[in-house]
């Protein structure tokens, strides 16, 4: 059997021909960028999450960089980043030209530890940017606190997190900071077809400097009011994301039960340290982890299954950032999960008779 980590022509498939229309009816009205698909999916993401707007960018990327430069960090700011997480939320901080301060994360939920935020803060210390990662909200209760107590504001990297919810207060990820960023890379959980991405905010000042941000600083045409850039959500990106959004939920809930047999099946096997089930988490990535990952990892792919590692090289060591000359050994935490850890199969239109596969060749390797 080949259990491909991911599937995304099955999405296509399923939902064709509402995709088939859309395109139709983009290039009828052959408005482009800036028309009211957009208009309509902004509201309608907005409505699901629960915030006053969302603005559609060019990508996830970029949903970060206009947050940290709406905010009016700049050169000589630092943000606080998670030392574990793809690395877009530490470059989001560096192209905005403010430094990004990388925190421990926990060892067991792999996300920024809140208590270890407050030995971080400095007299130029303007935000904090905690990461839903692999689909988990962060513990958003001390993170704001610290957040108040400090004066910083909180922009949330939510790029793993559509739909995931914070089990004590019931909201969603991206609702509780000044502003969040959101991906719709392909194979996020929600994903359209190319790069796309947004912010949610319940700031409407905030809001309104992100529009202009996103458009060349343009409240209307050609007239400039700020040094703006071009991040736009297009028309086709965002009627996909409209159509994709009903299911957002249901595909999480099949997520979910995907997650559960993998860890009923992994419960004791070998040396697996296995992620903590929490009724919120939308599983974005499902990761274990391992002494032997690399050994596994090629065992399950002789196999048949696609595992993926998310990430095997800390930030910290990456050349791009060595001018940070932060030594191995900085964050013994984030070290051991990138060397350890191992993303298994994961998407809605995976099978029970797939995840019971791939959690049987684990088994045979643990044997
Ligand atoms: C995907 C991702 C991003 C960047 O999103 P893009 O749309 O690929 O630019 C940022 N942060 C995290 C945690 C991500 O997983």
């Amino acid at each position: 059997m080949d259990v491909h980590f991911l599937d995304l022509k099955k999405v296509y498939k399923e939902l064709k021909s509402e995709f088939d229309h859309l395109w139709y009816e983009v290039n009828e009205d052959s408005s482009y960028i800036l028309g009211d698909k957009l208009s309509k999916f902004e509201q309608e993401f907005a409505q699901y999450l629960g915030v006053k707007h969302v603005i559609g960018v060019g990508d996830g990327f970029d949903a970060l960089v206009l947050s940290i430069k709406a905010m009016d960090i700049k050169a000589g700011d630092e943000v606080i980043v998670p030392a574990h997480t793809f690395i877009a939320s530490w470059l989001a901080v560096s192209e905005a030209g403010a430094t990004p301060v990388p925190v421990e994360v926990d060892s067991k939920t792999c996300l920024i530890d809140p208590l270890k935020i407050e030995k971080a803060i400095t007299s130029r210390t303007k935000a904090i940017m905690p990461v839903h990662l692999y689909g988990r909200v962060c513990d958003m209760r001390q993170i704001i606190e610290i957040a108040n107590r400090h004066n910083l504001k909180i922009i949330e990297d939510s790029a793993q997190a559509h739909g995931a919810v914070d089990l004590i207060t019931g909201k969603k990820a991206g609702t509780f900071g000044d502003c969040s960023g959101f991906s719709f890379y392909p194979g996020k959980n929600l994903g359209c077809f190319g790069d796309g991405g947004c912010i949610s905010t319940n700031d409407s000042a905030l809001a309104e400097k992100i529009k202009l941000l996103r458009n060349y600083g343009s409240p209307v045409r050609y007239e400039h009011k700020i040094k703006g850039v071009n991040s736009r959500l297009d028309e086709l990106q965002a009627g996909v994301l409209s159509i994709k959004l009903k299911h957002l939920d249901s595909w999480n809930e099949k997520r979910r039960a995907v997650a559960k047999i993998y860890l009923s099946e992994l419960a004791g096997i070998g040396d697996i340290i296995l992620p903590e089930y929490d009724a919120g988490h939308v599983w974005h990535i499902f990761a274990i982890r391992t002494s032997r990952r690399d050994v596994l990892k090629e065992f399950l792919g002789k196999n048949g299954v696609g595992a993926i590692i998310h990430y095997p090289k800390p930030i910290h060591m990456q050349e791009a950032y060595k001018d940070m000359n932060i030594t191995q050994g900085s964050f013994v935490n984030t070290e051991k999960i990138c060397s350890s850890v191992l993303s298994l199969p994961m998407h809605p239109y995976l099978q029970e008779k797939e995840a019971a596969y791939c959690a049987g060749i684990i088994k045979k390797f643990f044997a």
